[in-house]
């Protein structure tokens, strides 16, 4: 396993990215509403990266021992689908829907990863509440990744925060990100205080909870890419590309 510790000028320009990637997943949860297709929430993704001089970093991604590349800019991931979800023409939102979007940008040959989940008009109060509380552990594993601390300090605050109440996906985890969309570390949602990978100041990483109502099992589905729960309850995900600095982390995917 190796880090990369960035140089001034890739954080410079991560950071710009990390701008653009904000910038466009507010405006494409804003899009988000009862009777719009996932299909055209992907399309209006690619046109407005485009507008800012970036590239979907996901479109035709083909990671190691995967049996076809992503077909689409973003994944749209609704309901008891947890990740990688396949923008579908045929997938039409409805109110009390919750919808993860989870983007990847290059930018001047660097990239960034953001991901958020939002409601599709009302939703349940259940629902909302592991929206509110998946946003909070993703927070909560910010503030465990400061300079010093290490890849097991964030999983081992998460899970404590989560506390049994939801269950932690485990089979996905945060990564380490700029040079390549994944890097090494990896970082688990879970784990002991104090084991692992140090964290040190100008390593960028992506952190990103995944929390299921019911059990914590995944399943993918036929597609070959979208990963839903095994028990058919809802899951969220928020995701933020951070910079390690010698205190509290800097969070990158802020607008
Ligand atoms: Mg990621």
């Amino acid at each position: 396993m190796s880090v990369i510790i960035k140089t001034p000028e890739q954080i410079k320009i991560i950071r710009e990215g990390g701008k653009i990637l904000a910038k466009v997943l507010d405006k494409v949860a804003k899009k988000v509403a009862p009777g719009i297709s996932t299909h055209d929430l992907d399309k209006y993704t690619f046109d407005i990266i485009k507008e800012e001089e970036a590239t979907p970093a996901f479109l035709n991604y083909r990671p190691e021992g995967a049996p076809k590349a992503f077909p689409a800019s973003i994944c749209i991931s609704v309901n008891n689908e947890i990740v990688h979800g396949i923008p579908l023409k045929t997938r039409i939102l409805k109110e009390g829907d919750i919808v993860s979007l989870d983007l990847g940008i290059k930018y001047k040959g660097l990239f960034t990863d953001h991901a958020v989940t939002v409601p599709v008009g009302t939703i349940s109060k259940k629902d909302q509440q592991l929206l509110n509380d998946t946003k909070k552990a993703l927070e909560i594993g910010i503030m465990a990744a400061c300079g010093g601390a290490t890849v097991g300090d964030i999983g081992h605050a998460i899970e404590s925060f989560v506390d049994k109440r939801y269950g932690i996906v485990r089979e996905l985890a945060g990564h380490g990100v700029g040079v390549k969309i994944h890097e090494d570390p990896y970082i688990p949602n879970y784990g002991k205080a104090g084991k692992g990978q140090k964290l040190i100041p100008g390593m960028i990483v992506a952190i990103e909870p995944m929390l299921n109502i019911g059990k914590a099992g995944i399943v993918s589905a036929s597609d070959d890419w979208t990963i839903k729960t095994t028990d058919g309850k809802r899951s969220a995900h928020f995701e933020h590309t951070i910079l390690i600095t010698e205190g509290e982390a800097e969070i990158l995917t802020k607008i």
